[in-house]
């Protein structure tokens, strides 16, 4: 039990046609937590993550960010779905990485990371250039701000789109299989950037088949199959004691 979880999710459901893609889920998650979300394809984790941020319409059920339903205002106890530019506000708080990046193509390295800052939170462009630099920095990419997407290598644009949600200043990141896209030799400075995020405290959901980073970096890791959780624990005892079948059968397909 989770005395005061940051991020909540209550018995979310969620179809497509007569396929159940999320069958009740719950699962808590503590400030400073890093959980691993690991299934087979198909098994509903990206889904998951986007109705997190509201990227995708839950049958029913909820998300709770902070103690605030994603998506919704409470108003006489009854749930309203939330204008977009009240629910871009709030997605402020919850930062996407995806596996394909997701950059505008026609702006710079630094200018994506400040569209948001400055469009969404309507922050002073100095300020925000300051913060966007700390950030370039902090994913090693200090040299590439004026370079464009197609002039950077895949890991480059992906450690660009994690500063990126980072300018935001979220509670939350949500990772969807951030190094899945990647030629081999890119993935490391991704995950070690991930690695200096854990390091730092951030709160962070990680959809990923890298199981090395799950077992060191990650608090928790959670098994998903056909959108339930299957089990979940410590990353020493889910990886490597696995109680369920489904779990160990799939560890011996990916391992
Ligand atoms: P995972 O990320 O674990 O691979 P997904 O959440 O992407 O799984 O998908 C779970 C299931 O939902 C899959 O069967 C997929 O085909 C289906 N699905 C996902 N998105 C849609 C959609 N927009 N329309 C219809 N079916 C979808
Ligand atoms: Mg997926």
């Amino acid at each position: 039990m989770i005395a005061n979880p940051l991020v909540s999710v209550r018995t979310l459901t969620k179809s497509y046609g007569h396929k159940v893609v999320l069958n009740r889920i719950s699962l808590d998650i503590a400030e400073g937590e890093v959980v691993a979300l690991i299934g087979p394809s198909g098994s509903g984790k990206s889904t998951l993550l986007r109705c997190m941020n509201h990227l995708e319409r839950q049958d029913s059920g909820c998300v709770l960010v902070a103690g605030e339903p994603v998506g919704y205002s409470l108003k006489n106890g009854e749930l309203h779905e939330l204008p977009d530019r009240a629910l871009s506000y709030q997605r402020r708080g919850i930062g996407m990485v995806f596996q394909g990046f997701n950059l505008f193509q026609h702006m710079t390295a630094l200018e994506n990371i400040i569209e948001g800052p400055i469009g969404v939170l309507k922050l002073p462009r100095a300020e925000v250039e300051e913060k966007a630099r700390h950030l370039l920095d902090l994913v090693g990419l200090a040299d590439w701000a004026d370079h464009y997407p197609s002039q950077l290598s895949g890991g480059q644009q992906q450690r660009i789109a994690i500063a990126r949600a980072l300018a935001m200043r979220p509670r939350v990141m949500l990772f969807d299989e951030p190094t899945s896209a990647l030629d081999p030799e890119l993935v490391g400075d991704v995950l070690e950037v991930m690695r200096t995020l854990a390091g730092e405290g951030m709160t962070m959901i990680v959809v990923t088949h890298e199981i090395g980073f799950a077992r060191e970096v990650c608090d928790r890791v959670v098994f998903m199959a056909d959108g339930e959780i299957v089990e979940q624990g410590e990353p020493g005892q889910v990886l490597s004691a696995p109680v369920h079948e489904r779990t160990r059968d799939f560890l011996r397909r990916i391992l």
